[in-house]
Protein backbone atom coordinates (compact mmCIF):
# COMPACT_ATOMS: atom_id res chain seq x y z
CA UNK A 1 0.00 0.00 0.00
CA UNK A 2 1.30 3.54 -1.07
CA UNK A 3 -0.08 6.55 1.07
CA UNK A 4 1.22 9.52 -0.57
CA UNK A 5 1.12 12.76 0.69
CA UNK A 6 -1.87 12.62 3.54
CA UNK A 7 -2.63 15.38 5.33
CA UNK A 8 -3.88 15.24 8.77
CA UNK A 9 -4.71 19.53 9.36
CA UNK A 10 -6.89 19.92 6.64
CA UNK A 11 -10.33 17.96 5.64
CA UNK A 12 -8.80 14.64 4.14
CA UNK A 13 -10.69 13.13 1.23
CA UNK A 14 -9.49 10.23 -1.54
CA UNK A 15 -9.79 7.59 -3.93
CA UNK A 16 -8.26 3.97 -3.36
CA UNK A 17 -7.86 1.33 -6.24
CA UNK A 18 -5.11 -0.40 -8.29
CA UNK A 19 -3.73 0.96 -10.39
CA UNK A 20 -4.55 4.52 -9.65
CA UNK A 21 -2.09 6.83 -11.55
CA UNK A 22 -4.42 7.38 -14.22
CA UNK A 23 -7.17 8.73 -11.87
CA UNK A 24 -8.89 12.36 -12.58
CA UNK A 25 -10.63 12.46 -9.15
CA UNK A 26 -8.16 14.55 -7.74
CA UNK A 27 -8.25 16.96 -10.01
CA UNK A 28 -11.67 16.69 -10.53
CA UNK A 29 -12.40 17.31 -6.39
CA UNK A 30 -10.12 19.94 -6.43
CA UNK A 31 -11.66 22.03 -8.78
CA UNK A 32 -15.02 21.42 -7.29
CA UNK A 33 -13.67 22.73 -3.81
CA UNK A 34 -11.98 25.83 -5.36
CA UNK A 35 -15.60 26.63 -7.42
CA UNK A 36 -17.45 25.90 -3.81
CA UNK A 37 -14.77 27.76 -1.55
CA UNK A 38 -13.98 24.44 0.56
CA UNK A 39 -10.65 23.33 1.76
CA UNK A 40 -10.06 20.26 1.31
CA UNK A 41 -7.33 17.83 0.56
CA UNK A 42 -7.75 15.16 -2.31
CA UNK A 43 -5.09 12.08 -2.65
CA UNK A 44 -4.78 9.05 -4.78
CA UNK A 45 -3.93 5.97 -2.50
CA UNK A 46 -2.75 2.67 -4.54
CA UNK A 47 -4.54 0.28 -3.04
CA UNK A 48 -4.71 -3.62 -3.73
CA UNK A 49 -7.68 -5.70 -2.27
CA UNK A 50 -5.81 -7.48 0.35
CA UNK A 51 -4.47 -4.11 1.30
CA UNK A 52 -8.15 -2.04 1.43
CA UNK A 53 -9.41 -3.44 5.15
CA UNK A 54 -6.09 -1.87 6.59
CA UNK A 55 -6.17 1.01 4.18
CA UNK A 56 -9.40 1.92 5.49
CA UNK A 57 -8.84 1.97 9.39
CA UNK A 58 -5.41 3.42 8.32
CA UNK A 59 -7.50 6.50 6.71
CA UNK A 60 -9.90 6.62 9.46
CA UNK A 61 -7.36 6.54 12.16
CA UNK A 62 -5.86 9.75 10.41
CA UNK A 63 -9.50 11.41 10.27
CA UNK A 64 -9.71 11.14 7.26
CA UNK A 65 -13.59 12.11 6.13
CA UNK A 66 -14.31 10.11 2.68
CA UNK A 67 -13.04 7.76 -0.23
CA UNK A 68 -13.69 7.56 -3.61
CA UNK A 69 -13.59 3.63 -4.09
CA UNK A 70 -12.80 2.65 -7.77
CA UNK A 71 -11.90 -0.66 -9.46
CA UNK A 72 -10.89 -3.67 -8.88
CA UNK A 73 -12.57 -2.61 -5.05
CA UNK A 74 -15.84 -1.65 -5.16
CA UNK A 75 -17.12 -4.66 -4.35
CA UNK A 76 -14.89 -5.46 -1.60
CA UNK A 77 -15.28 -2.31 0.19
CA UNK A 78 -19.00 -2.78 0.16
CA UNK A 79 -18.44 -5.50 2.49
CA UNK A 80 -16.59 -3.60 4.84
CA UNK A 81 -19.50 -0.82 5.48
CA UNK A 82 -21.30 -0.14 8.74
CA UNK A 83 -23.99 0.59 6.43
CA UNK A 84 -24.95 0.94 2.64
CA UNK A 85 -27.79 3.04 0.77
CA UNK A 86 -30.35 1.44 -0.74
CA UNK A 87 -28.96 2.36 -4.12
CA UNK A 88 -25.28 0.64 -3.09
CA UNK A 89 -27.19 -2.34 -1.22
CA UNK A 90 -28.87 -2.83 -4.64
CA UNK A 91 -25.68 -2.61 -6.86
CA UNK A 92 -24.10 -5.48 -4.66
CA UNK A 93 -20.68 -2.58 -4.38
CA UNK A 94 -19.99 1.50 -3.70
CA UNK A 95 -17.68 4.21 -5.11
CA UNK A 96 -18.44 6.95 -2.04
CA UNK A 97 -17.57 6.24 1.39
CA UNK A 98 -18.29 8.55 4.03
CA UNK A 99 -16.74 8.51 7.78
CA UNK A 100 -18.93 9.49 10.36
CA UNK A 101 -17.67 11.09 14.05
CA UNK A 102 -18.56 8.09 15.76
CA UNK A 103 -16.41 6.24 13.72
CA UNK A 104 -18.88 4.22 11.67
CA UNK A 105 -18.34 3.77 7.73
CA UNK A 106 -21.80 4.68 5.05
CA UNK A 107 -21.06 3.57 1.61
CA UNK A 108 -23.21 4.60 -1.13
CA UNK A 109 -22.83 4.22 -5.08
CA UNK A 110 -22.47 7.88 -7.54
CA UNK A 111 -22.31 5.31 -10.42
CA UNK A 112 -25.42 5.26 -11.86
CA UNK A 113 -26.70 8.62 -10.88
CA UNK A 114 -23.77 9.87 -12.20
CA UNK A 115 -24.67 8.45 -15.70
CA UNK A 116 -28.41 9.49 -15.48
CA UNK A 117 -27.37 13.45 -15.00
CA UNK A 118 -24.88 12.97 -17.91
CA UNK A 119 -27.70 11.29 -20.52
CA UNK A 120 -30.63 13.30 -19.50
CA UNK A 121 -28.98 16.67 -18.33
CA UNK A 122 -26.33 17.56 -20.08
CA UNK A 123 -26.69 15.32 -23.29
CA UNK A 124 -29.92 15.93 -23.41
CA UNK A 125 -30.77 12.29 -24.30
CA UNK A 126 -34.01 11.34 -22.12
CA UNK A 127 -34.64 7.70 -21.22
CA UNK A 128 -38.25 7.52 -20.10
CA UNK A 129 -40.31 6.08 -22.10
CA UNK A 130 -36.94 4.40 -24.33
CA UNK A 131 -35.52 1.00 -25.26
CA UNK A 132 -32.28 0.10 -23.58
CA UNK A 133 -29.56 -2.12 -24.61
CA UNK A 134 -26.77 -2.68 -21.74
CA UNK A 135 -23.79 -4.79 -23.41
CA UNK A 136 -22.15 -6.30 -20.36
CA UNK A 137 -22.88 -7.47 -16.37
CA UNK A 138 -20.31 -6.09 -14.55
CA UNK A 139 -20.06 -4.23 -11.72
CA UNK A 140 -20.85 -0.68 -13.46
CA UNK A 141 -23.70 -2.66 -15.50
CA UNK A 142 -25.47 -3.34 -11.61
CA UNK A 143 -24.55 0.02 -10.72
CA UNK A 144 -26.64 2.12 -13.07
CA UNK A 145 -30.10 -0.23 -13.94
CA UNK A 146 -31.56 1.56 -10.85
CA UNK A 147 -30.62 4.96 -11.80
CA UNK A 148 -31.78 4.06 -15.61
CA UNK A 149 -34.88 2.61 -14.01
CA UNK A 150 -35.83 5.24 -12.32
CA UNK A 151 -36.51 7.54 -15.31
CA UNK A 152 -38.74 4.70 -16.49
CA UNK A 153 -37.86 3.68 -19.56
CA UNK A 154 -39.96 1.46 -21.77
CA UNK A 155 -37.39 -1.71 -21.91
CA UNK A 156 -33.62 -2.08 -20.38
CA UNK A 157 -32.23 -5.32 -22.18
CA UNK A 158 -28.91 -7.20 -21.04
CA UNK A 159 -26.36 -8.80 -23.35
CA UNK A 160 -22.92 -10.50 -21.87
CA UNK A 161 -20.23 -12.28 -23.16
CA UNK A 162 -21.08 -14.91 -19.97
CA UNK A 163 -24.73 -15.06 -20.31
CA UNK A 164 -25.27 -16.87 -16.96
CA UNK A 165 -24.27 -13.42 -15.44
CA UNK A 166 -26.63 -11.89 -17.57
CA UNK A 167 -29.53 -13.64 -16.31
CA UNK A 168 -27.80 -13.24 -12.69
CA UNK A 169 -28.32 -9.70 -12.87
CA UNK A 170 -31.41 -9.05 -14.58
CA UNK A 171 -33.08 -11.84 -11.83
CA UNK A 172 -31.36 -9.05 -8.77
CA UNK A 173 -33.61 -6.18 -10.22
CA UNK A 174 -36.98 -8.45 -10.53
CA UNK A 175 -38.32 -6.93 -8.03
CA UNK A 176 -38.14 -3.42 -9.85
CA UNK A 177 -38.47 -4.57 -13.06
CA UNK A 178 -38.41 -7.28 -15.89
CA UNK A 179 -34.85 -6.80 -17.41
CA UNK A 180 -35.13 -8.92 -20.71
CA UNK A 181 -31.40 -11.35 -21.78
CA UNK A 182 -30.22 -11.71 -25.01
CA UNK A 183 -27.32 -13.51 -26.41
CA UNK A 184 -24.93 -11.68 -27.89
CA UNK A 185 -25.38 -13.80 -31.30
CA UNK A 186 -28.85 -12.87 -31.51
CA UNK A 187 -28.75 -9.27 -31.28
CA UNK A 188 -30.72 -7.68 -33.68
CA UNK A 189 -31.90 -4.26 -35.06
CA UNK A 190 -34.73 -4.20 -32.47
CA UNK A 191 -34.60 -0.73 -32.48
CA UNK A 192 -32.88 0.35 -29.07
CA UNK A 193 -32.74 3.90 -28.65
CA UNK A 194 -30.03 4.02 -26.16
CA UNK A 195 -27.23 1.61 -26.74
CA UNK A 196 -24.44 1.65 -23.51
CA UNK A 197 -21.15 -0.22 -23.10
CA UNK A 198 -20.40 -0.86 -19.54
CA UNK A 199 -17.95 -3.61 -20.74
CA UNK A 200 -14.28 -3.59 -19.81
CA UNK A 201 -13.36 -4.34 -23.31
CA UNK A 202 -12.15 -1.34 -24.26
CA UNK A 203 -9.22 -2.05 -22.34
CA UNK A 204 -7.92 -4.85 -24.15
CA UNK A 205 -6.38 -4.92 -27.54
CA UNK A 206 -9.39 -5.70 -29.75
CA UNK A 207 -11.75 -5.26 -27.60
CA UNK A 208 -15.09 -7.11 -28.79
CA UNK A 209 -16.86 -7.37 -32.40
CA UNK A 210 -21.22 -6.97 -32.30
CA UNK A 211 -23.19 -8.96 -35.12
CA UNK A 212 -23.74 -6.99 -37.69
CA UNK A 213 -27.10 -7.65 -37.61
CA UNK A 214 -27.48 -5.10 -34.49
CA UNK A 215 -27.61 -1.18 -36.14
CA UNK A 216 -27.24 2.02 -34.73
CA UNK A 217 -28.07 4.42 -36.81
CA UNK A 218 -31.52 4.98 -34.61
CA UNK A 219 -29.83 4.59 -31.17
CA UNK A 220 -27.86 7.46 -29.35
CA UNK A 221 -24.52 5.28 -28.04
CA UNK A 222 -22.77 5.65 -24.87
CA UNK A 223 -19.45 3.83 -23.64
CA UNK A 224 -18.81 4.13 -19.84
CA UNK A 225 -15.15 3.88 -20.41
CA UNK A 226 -12.70 7.27 -21.16
CA UNK A 227 -9.74 8.44 -21.88
CA UNK A 228 -9.67 6.96 -25.01
CA UNK A 229 -9.18 8.64 -28.75
CA UNK A 230 -11.90 6.73 -29.48
CA UNK A 231 -13.06 3.14 -28.07
CA UNK A 232 -13.94 0.32 -30.81
CA UNK A 233 -17.57 0.57 -29.58
CA UNK A 234 -17.53 4.47 -30.31
CA UNK A 235 -15.97 3.65 -33.53
CA UNK A 236 -18.77 1.00 -34.05
CA UNK A 237 -21.30 3.81 -33.53
CA UNK A 238 -19.81 6.05 -35.55
CA UNK A 239 -19.67 3.76 -38.48
CA UNK A 240 -23.20 2.81 -38.13
CA UNK A 241 -24.15 6.24 -38.22
CA UNK A 242 -25.90 6.45 -34.42
CA UNK A 243 -28.12 9.12 -33.42
CA UNK A 244 -24.84 10.69 -31.36
CA UNK A 245 -22.56 8.81 -29.29
CA UNK A 246 -20.30 9.21 -26.05
CA UNK A 247 -17.26 8.47 -24.08
CA UNK A 248 -18.02 7.89 -20.09
CA UNK A 249 -16.22 11.03 -19.33
CA UNK A 250 -19.35 13.17 -18.57
CA UNK A 251 -20.63 10.02 -16.04
CA UNK A 252 -16.78 10.09 -14.10
CA UNK A 253 -17.66 14.46 -13.73
CA UNK A 254 -21.05 13.53 -12.55
CA UNK A 255 -20.67 11.01 -9.96
CA UNK A 256 -17.68 12.96 -8.71
CA UNK A 257 -19.51 16.14 -8.39
CA UNK A 258 -22.53 13.43 -6.38
CA UNK A 259 -20.16 11.86 -3.74
CA UNK A 260 -18.58 15.73 -3.34
CA UNK A 261 -22.08 16.97 -2.36
CA UNK A 262 -22.93 13.86 -0.44
CA UNK A 263 -19.77 14.99 1.35
CA UNK A 264 -19.79 18.71 1.75
CA UNK A 265 -23.14 19.52 1.40
CA UNK A 266 -22.85 22.04 -1.80
CA UNK A 267 -23.10 20.89 -5.10
CA UNK A 268 -20.25 21.94 -8.12
CA UNK A 269 -21.24 23.10 -11.28
CA UNK A 270 -19.62 20.87 -14.01
CA UNK A 271 -20.70 22.23 -17.17
CA UNK A 272 -17.28 23.63 -17.52
CA UNK A 273 -15.74 20.29 -17.11
CA UNK A 274 -17.64 18.65 -19.61
CA UNK A 275 -16.64 18.09 -23.34
CA UNK A 276 -18.24 19.89 -26.01
P1 LIG B 1 -16.13 -5.60 -14.60
O1 LIG B 1 -16.96 -5.74 -13.38
O2 LIG B 1 -14.79 -6.26 -14.67
O3 LIG B 1 -17.04 -6.14 -15.82
C1 LIG B 1 -16.49 -6.23 -17.11
C2 LIG B 1 -17.59 -6.56 -18.12
O4 LIG B 1 -17.00 -6.49 -19.42
C3 LIG B 1 -18.16 -7.98 -17.97
O5 LIG B 1 -19.52 -7.95 -18.34
C4 LIG B 1 -17.32 -8.77 -19.00
O6 LIG B 1 -17.96 -9.91 -19.49
C5 LIG B 1 -17.20 -7.73 -20.09
N1 LIG B 1 -16.04 -7.95 -20.97
C6 LIG B 1 -14.73 -7.81 -20.64
N2 LIG B 1 -13.97 -8.05 -21.71
C7 LIG B 1 -14.81 -8.36 -22.74
C8 LIG B 1 -14.61 -8.71 -24.11
N3 LIG B 1 -13.39 -8.80 -24.65
N4 LIG B 1 -15.70 -8.95 -24.87
C9 LIG B 1 -16.93 -8.86 -24.35
N5 LIG B 1 -17.20 -8.53 -23.05
C10 LIG B 1 -16.13 -8.29 -22.27
O7 LIG B 1 -15.84 -4.06 -14.96
P2 LIG B 1 -16.73 -2.80 -14.51
O8 LIG B 1 -16.33 -2.36 -13.16
O9 LIG B 1 -18.14 -3.15 -14.75
O10 LIG B 1 -16.23 -1.67 -15.52
C11 LIG B 1 -16.60 -1.71 -16.88
C12 LIG B 1 -16.20 -0.43 -17.61
O11 LIG B 1 -16.93 0.67 -17.08
C13 LIG B 1 -14.74 -0.05 -17.50
O12 LIG B 1 -14.32 0.43 -18.76
C14 LIG B 1 -14.73 1.08 -16.50
O13 LIG B 1 -13.64 1.95 -16.67
C15 LIG B 1 -16.03 1.74 -16.85
N6 LIG B 1 -16.60 2.60 -15.79
C16 LIG B 1 -16.69 3.94 -16.04
C17 LIG B 1 -17.22 4.77 -15.08
C18 LIG B 1 -17.35 6.24 -15.37
O14 LIG B 1 -17.54 7.04 -14.43
N7 LIG B 1 -17.29 6.66 -16.63
C19 LIG B 1 -17.64 4.25 -13.85
C20 LIG B 1 -17.54 2.88 -13.62
C21 LIG B 1 -17.01 2.05 -14.61
P3 LIG B 1 -17.83 -11.33 -18.76
O15 LIG B 1 -18.87 -11.32 -17.67
O16 LIG B 1 -18.12 -12.31 -19.83
O17 LIG B 1 -16.44 -11.42 -18.21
Amino acid sequence: MQFYGFNHFVDSYGVMGSPIQHTKSPYLHHLFAKQTHQDIVYTAFLVNPTELRQALDEFQINKGLGLNITSPLKKFAFNLMDEVTPRAARAQAINTISFTKDGRRLGDTTDGVGLATDLVSNKNIPIAGKNILILGAGGAAWSIIESLLVHKPQSITITNRTESKAFFLAEAFADLAKLKVISLAKLNDDLFDIIINTTSAAHQDGGFNLPSTLKCNHSHCYDLAYNQEISGFLQWAKAGNALSYHDGWGMLVEQAAESFQIWRGVRPSTQALLRP
